[in-house]
């Protein structure tokens, strides 16, 4: 199994994967508060040849959902250029947050914005589209499962990718035992961990990340999360105890 770390945006990736003995390693193409389209990478050969496998994060002011045109269609551009600089480094996959919209009216619209997004990409994407649960919203794509299950009855036919971030779902107020089964159950697949503690309460509708040993779950479920869904996993914890939550993850899963 890939265990691995979210390096930041000064970080050479692959050098920095290397050193924290990481087999996967996930970046961001842009500043992720910003609208800017990915540069071509510096190193992208040199991170293509890399053994440390890649992923790309898709920038968090991008929506997919959302029915205001000038969000949504700057979004599936962004969607299309990370994925476009995605395939340039090798990567495995390109996560987008599932998104949401602003009430109960336009739910559906949102469901099927992300339909759109699949069925106007002509030629499909050149790596796969990793949709990420989120913590908080009322009207989120895929905040709660029964959301995600919506969402896949809208994109399922193109084949998707999922990303369950542990913190997230914690958040959000899903159960975590058994979480794996019951996303696959409607995914029929998970690509990528995103393994995070919580910083909040369960169904909090925060979205704080925590180092492992920190914070509000029990960090041997997130052991057992890992391993149950046999993909890469990624941490996203806080930089002060990313070594000592790699070693534990490590260790962990060996044991
Ligand atoms: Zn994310």
């Amino acid at each position: 199994m890939r265990v691995g770390v979210h390096v930041r945006q000064d970080d050479d990736p692959t050098a920095t994967g290397e050193a924290l003995g990481a087999d996967i390693v996930q970046l961001f193409l842009s500043d992720p508060q910003k609208w800017n389209a990915p540069k071509p990478h510096p190193k992208a050969a040199e991170i293509r040849a890399s053994p440390v496998a890649t992923v790309v994060h898709a920038p968090y002011v991008l929506n997919v959902a959302s029915l205001n045109n000038r969000l949504r269609i700057p979004s599936r551009k962004s969607v299309a250029q990370h994925a476009e600089g995605a395939a340039d480094i090798g990567a495995i996959g390109l996560v987008v947050h599932g998104g949401h919209v602003r009430d109960a009216d336009e739910v559906d619209a949102g469901f099927d914005n992300w339909r759109k997004l699949f069925e106007r990409q002509e030629g499909g994407f050149p790596v796969p589209i990793l949709v990420e649960n989120t913590a908080g919203g009322d009207f989120a794509m895929a905040r709660y499962l029964e959301s995600v299950a919506r969402l896949w009855d809208a994109i399922g036919e193109f084949d998707p990718g999922f990303c369950l971030d542990t913190c997230h779902a914690w958040a959000a107020g899903e159960e975590l035992d058994g979480i794996v089964d019951r996303v696959t159950a409607i995914t029929g697949r998970i690509d990528l961990v995103h393994l995070n503690n919580s910083r909040d309460e369960f169904d909090s509708a925060r979205d704080r990340h925590e180092n492992l040993a920190d914070g509000t779950i029990d960090r041997t479920v997130l052991v057992e999360i890992a391993r149950a869904a046999d993909a890469p996993v990624v941490l996203e914890t806080p930089g002060i105890g990313l070594e000592e939550d790699l070693d534990y993850l490590r260790g962990a899963l060996d044991a």
